[in-house]
């Protein structure tokens, strides 16, 4: 017996990406799977596809969100796909996906209509989609939503964007405290970087990032969507029923902190500028001759760092953070 057996989950903005791989790991596991998407109802349609080709069941539900009336759409959409299968109303599982931006508007940038958008995609309409489901979702449902590690560190180039799901955050954890009573789990999923056509030309555009991006993991790679869908499942499953509540980190380990060989590069620096400081010395007894001149002691100019010939700074601006890059999540 699979997991979700007998259940119904609805996944919003399954048309591609993290939606898609997350609506075909919930129907794998038994569940019937309403595949939301805003318009391109082909990707959609070939996300069905994907699932009753490998043995699932799931059907499209087409509404853009944002508007007023798009979760009274959506809703209606559902129960329409359910009575045409013969299936009873109601759902088991909602998993709130579909978002925009990555990027922009930042707080220079920002124009409120970019701003407005962002919101009534990321933040209104799940709000607005859990107050019309609410009902619709069984005692002992879950709700997932997801959220994004960038509102959990600081990127200036998506404040905008972060703020959306620092939102979301708070959004579960109050829903999860709301909904307990009847048996309802609430749960935020945090992805990384994770490789999507959303953000396919940006990585093909330049290469390098791809390695950059890498870096930040813990786990020295660039997220799948199958990595969060994983996640999302366990929290659907009936063995996350004691998890409620929670922001939960699917990144790999993204802008955890340093790597080692990071530090120790760091490290050496420091000496090195240390030691220069006073003298040279011990960085000439170490490492044989500096590879900056540093002039006489008493010289302001040649001691006020080690950034004019270049060695050392060199390094450092080698160093510096590619989260200082435009980075979605
Ligand atoms: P994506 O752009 O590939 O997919 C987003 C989905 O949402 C699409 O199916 C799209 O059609 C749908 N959508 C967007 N606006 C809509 C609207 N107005 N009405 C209806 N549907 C709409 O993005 P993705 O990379 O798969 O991201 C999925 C989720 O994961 C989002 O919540 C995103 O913020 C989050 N996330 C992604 C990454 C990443 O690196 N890909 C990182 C962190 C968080």
């Amino acid at each position: 017996m699979r997991t979700l057996d007998g259940t119904t989950s609805l996944v919003t903005g399954a048309s591609r990406g993290i939606g898609r791989a997350i609506a075909k790991r919930l129907a794998a596991d038994g569940s019937l799977v309403a595949v939301h998407y805003g318009t391109n109802e082909s990707a959609a349609e070939e996300t069905v596809a994907q699932i009753t080709e490998a043995g699932g069941a799931a059907f499209a539900v087409g509404v853009p969100l944002g508007a007023a009336d798009a979760a009274d759409r959506l809703w209606a959409g559902l129960e329409a796909g359910l009575a045409e299968r013969g299936v009873p109303g109601g759902i088991d599982v909602l998993v709130n996906n579909a978002a925009i931006g990555g990027a922009t508007p930042t707080l220079a940038s920002a124009r409120q209509d970019d701003f407005d958008e962002l919101f009534a995609i990321n933040v209104k309409a799940p709000f607005f989609v859990v107050q019309r489901g609410v009902d619709l979702l069984r005692d002992g449902g879950r709700i997932v939503n997801v959220s994004s590690v960038a509102s959990r560190i600081a990127i200036p180039d998506t404040l905008a964007y972060a703020m959306t799901k620092g939102a979301i955050n708070t959004f579960s954890v109050t829903l999860a405290q709301e909904l307990g009573a009847r048996g309802i789990t609430v749960n935020a999923v945090m992805p990384g970087t994770t490789a999507t056509e959303a953000n396919a030309a940006w990585f093909d555009a330049q290469p390098a990032l791809h390695e950059a991006v890498t870096g930040l993991s813990a786990l020295r790679r660039v997220g799948k969507p199958e990595d969060v869908a994983d996640v999302v499942a366990f929290l659907a499953s009936p063995a996350a029923r004691w998890v409620t509540g929670q922001v939960i980190d699917a990144s790999g380990g993204a802008h955890l902190g340093f790597s080692s060989a990071r530090v120790r590069r760091r490290k050496r620096d420091c000496l090195i500028y240390g030691v220069r400081r006073a003298g040279g010395k011990l960085a000439r007894r170490r490492r044989g001759p500096p590879a900056v001149s540093v002039g006489r002691p008493g010289n302001d100019k040649a001691h006020d760092g080690p950034s004019r010939s270049g060695g050392v700074r060199e390094r450092s601006q080698r160093e510096v953070l590619p989260g200082s890059r435009r980075v979605p999540g």
